[in-house]
C-alpha cells in the first residue's frame, strides 16, 4: 500500500495506473478507523480494480473548534488497518497540503441546510461539499463509498454528484454496529466508561420510535414520548429527534407509504455529539 500526502503526487500515480479498463474506488474518512469504516473499504476491494481511501480531518466542516482540536488521530493504526483490508493507496494530506489558499467558493445545499445536521451544525456541508469535490477531483473515481449513518451527508454528496455531473457510482453501505446497537464512530473513543455504557440508548430510543410508529403512533406522539426520554437523562442533552423523508431529509407529518421513512436523530453525552439514524 502507498502512501500520498501531495494532490499532485497521488494524482500523477492515479494517471499511470488508473487506465479505461480499471475501476477505482474510493472511500472518503476523517481516520481513526473503526470497523464501520473497513466494511466500506472491504466492499471497494471487491468491487473495484483499485482503492484509495482519503484520510483528513477537514477544518472546514467543523463547526465546533473543540471538535476539531479532539477529533482523534491515528495515521498508523489507520494505515495498518486499511492494508488488512486491501487497500492499495492512501491519501493523507495536511491541512496545508488540501487547501493552498483557503476556499471562497460558498456551497448551498438548499432545503438540506435547514434541517438537522444542516441547521445544528452551520457550514457543515459546504466543508463536506467543497472537500468531496476536491478528492473526486484529485482521484476521478468510478465509484465512491459513503455510509449511511451520516444519511444526510449521502443526501448532500447526491446532489454534488448530481448537479456537478461527477462521472461516478455513489455507493451507500449499513451502519455497522456495536454489538449493543452504538453504532460505530470514531468519536465514540472520546467516550469515559459510564458514558459508553449509557450510550446505546440512542439506537434504543431510534428502535423503539420505529416500532411505535410501526404500530400506528402518530409521529407528534413519538416525538413527545423521545423528548420527555430524553429529559429523564441529565447525562444526554438531546438535539433533535425528527422523522423525516429518508431522500430529502425533510420532516414528515406520517410516516411514508411511497417511500423511506428516516428517523434521525442528533444528541450530546457529556462532551461527544452523537448521531444516529434508522429507515423503515
Ligand atoms: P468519517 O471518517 O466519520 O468521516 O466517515 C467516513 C465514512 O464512513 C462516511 O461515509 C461515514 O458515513 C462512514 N461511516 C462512519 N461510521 C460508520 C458506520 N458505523 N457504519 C457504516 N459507515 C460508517
Amino acid at each position: 500500500m502507498l502512501l500520498f500526502t501531495a494532490p499532485a503526487d497521488l494524482k500523477s500515480h492515479l494517471e499511470e495506473i488508473h487506465g479505461p479498463k480499471t475501476t477505482l474506488g474510493l472511500l472518503p474518512t476523517m481516520g481513526a478507523l473503526h470497523n464501520g469504516h473497513l466494511e466500506l473499504m472491504r466492499r471497494a476491494v471487491a468491487e473495484n480494480d483499485l482503492t484509495v481511501a482519503s484520510i483528513f480531518v477537514n477544518p472546514l466542516q467543523f463547526n465546533n473548534p473543540d471538535d476539531l482540536t479532539k477529533y482523534p488521530r491515528t495515521l498508523d493504526e489507520d494505515c495498518a488497518m486499511l492494508e488488512a483490508a486491501g487497500c492499495d493507496l492512501v491519501f493523507a494530506p495536511s491541512a496545508e497540503d488540501m487547501y493552498a489558499q483557503p476556499p471562497t467558493l460558498k456551497l448551498d445545499f438548499g432545503q438540506l441546510e435547514h434541517v438537522m445536521e444542516g441547521a445544528f451544525r452551520p457550514g457543515h456541508f459546504n466543508g463536506v461539499g467543497i472537500v468531496v469535490a476536491r478528492l473526486f477531483h484529485i482521484v476521478q473515481p468510478d465509484r465512491a463509498y459513503f455510509g449511511q449513518k451520516d444519511l444526510q451527508q449521502v443526501a448532500v454528496v447526491r446532489r454534488l454528484v448530481e448537479d456537478l455531473a461527477f462521472p461516478l457510482e455513489l455507493v451507500v453501505c449499513p451502519t455497522v454496529r456495536e454489538a449493543d446497537g452504538l453504532a460505530m464512530s470514531s468519536r465514540n473513543r472520546r467516550l469515559n466508561p459510564q458514558e459508553r455504557v449509557l450510550a446505546p440508548l440512542i439506537f434504543r430510543t431510534l428502535s423503539e420510535a420505529k416500532e411505535r410508529l410501526l404500530a400506528g403512533q402518530t409521529v407528534a406522539d413519538v416525538k413527545q414520548r423521545v423528548r420527555e426520554q430524553f429529559a429523564r437523562q441529565p447525562e444526554f442533552s438531546l438535539e433533535y429527534f425528527e422523522v423525516a423523508d429518508a431522500r430529502s431529509l425533510q420532516p414528515v407529518a406520517a410516516t411514508l407509504s411511497d417511500g423511506q421513512t428516516a428517523l434521525c436523530i442528533a444528541a450530546n453525552l457529556g462532551a461527544v455529539r452523537l448521531i444516529d439514524n434508522v429507515l423503515f
